[in-house]
């Protein structure tokens, strides 16, 4: 088909040029005496993203799932209890690990839309007077759904509990797009990956751990080999790394690294929110909803519902077949009742003006009612104004 593919899916997102041509290199001895320089420099400024000066950053081979692996089998005990509030798919598959894992997940249920009820959070571990739960598990940016939870509420809610559980924050599709900030809000281990906000392709997994999930390592009995935090230390020190690590990865982190940094986090983080209501714009210019709930709409992916007697799904497959347009599906309780725009890494007015195009095309092309140009319009007219 003529024309490029139109990526609008939430990760794996857009991967600017610069970062292509740094990750197309020759491979080279990640055990030479000059490796640590790229691998250390890495660590520190990885950072200034998830914004710590006292925890500890990871580089893993890998994706986010192996991240969220990485946070339980590091710091808990089979059988310990943690707390997780699911809403969407990816806040059940983190659940479905610790089950799996054999730890004794209490999952507590919210209509996918909502994000964290810190009010209910404080009460739960209130409640919780034997100091039963290990670990509270955060779903910052849920993708399925849309939904942005406030991690600052949930540390207050923690705080206001005086409850010492740790608490792990899921930041794949927030941390490096929206704000994040990991001292402040006392969170103790932080997981993202390569392929949204870092703009790359997926394959690095990277990590942030406070002081206090780290002193847990030592007694924690979970199974752990490729994953274990220890070992990472162990070599991170001289800046190496336990196993053969991916080169493209660590050369495509840099230039990621610096592309964030040029344009400054404060304003990535307010091009996406920009982006973002110009897409929540169109959705209402159209006459939808969005499934994220007021207060919980994320800024990095919008899931749009569509009205009852239609299946989103066939809107996906005419954008992509008729217009090379890539949009996210609905996952496992939304499926075929909303379509996802992905709105996060690199992009613009200009690129997401023509995603919007697209759905509009892909909608009226499937037999929805709307003014051709009405979503379009009025992100425009949002743009102008701000
Ligand atoms: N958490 C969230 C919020 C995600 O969006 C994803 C993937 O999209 C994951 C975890 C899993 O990450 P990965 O697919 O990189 O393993």
């Amino acid at each position: 088909m003529a024309g490029r593919n139109h990526l609008y899916v939430p990760g794996p997102t857009n991967v600017p040029q610069s970062i292509l041509n740094a990750m197309n290199v020759a491979m080279e001895d990640h055990r030479s005496p000059i490796f640590p320089k790229l691998f250390k420099s890495l660590l520190v400024d990885l950072r200034k993203v998830f914004k710590t000066e006292t925890g500890k950053t990871f580089i893993f081979p890998g994706t986010g799932t192996a991240g969220w692996e990485v946070a339980l089998t590091n710091t808990l005990n089979p059988k310990d209890r943690v707390l997780i509030y699911r809403f969407g798919h990816f806040s059940h598959l983190w659940a479905t690990m610790g089950v799996r894992l054999g730890l004794e997940v209490e999952i507590c249920d919210e209509p996918w839309g909502m994000g964290i009820p810190v009010k209910k959070l404080e009460a739960r571990l209130r409640a919780d007077v034997h100091h039963n739960i290990k670990a509270v598990l955060a779903t910052h940016n849920e993708t399925s759904t849309g939904v942005t939870s406030d991690i600052a509420g949930v540390r207050e809610a923690m705080n206001a509990a005086g409850h010492p559980a740790l608490l792990y924050v899921d930041g794949v599709s927030s941390i490096a797009s929206i704000d994040f900030r990991m001292d402040e809000w006392g969170v103790d281990g932080a997981i993202s990956g390569s392929q949204k906000g870092f703009m790359m392709p997926a394959g690095g997994a990277f990590l942030a751990f406070s002081q206090k999930a780290l002193n847990m390592t030592a007694t924690a009995s979970l199974p752990r080999f490729f994953l274990d935090l220890t070992d990472q230390i162990t070599n991170n020190k001289d800046g190496y790394t336990p196993y053969t690590p991916s080169i493209p990865i660590l050369y495509g982190l840099r230039q990621s690294l610096n592309l964030l940094f040029e344009e400054g986090l404060d304003n990535v983080f307010a091009r996406h929110y920009r982006i973002a209501e110009g897409v929540r714009h169109a959705v209402a210019a159209w006459g939808m909803k969005v499934l994220a709930k007021e207060g919980f709409q994320s800024n990095t992916v919008t899931a749009v519902v569509v009205p009852e007697h239609k299946d989103a799904r066939d809107i996906i497959i005419e954008a992509f077949s008729k217009y090379n347009l890539s949009l996210g599906g609905g996952l496992s309780q939304v499926s075929g009742k909303v379509f996802r725009i992905g709105h996060i890494g690199d992009m613009n007015e200009i690129s997401i003006l023509g995603a919007i195009a697209g759905v509009e095309l892909a909608m009226l092309g499937h037999g929805l009612s709307l003014r051709p140009g009405s979503g379009v319009g009025a992100a425009i007219d949002y743009f102008r104004s701000t």
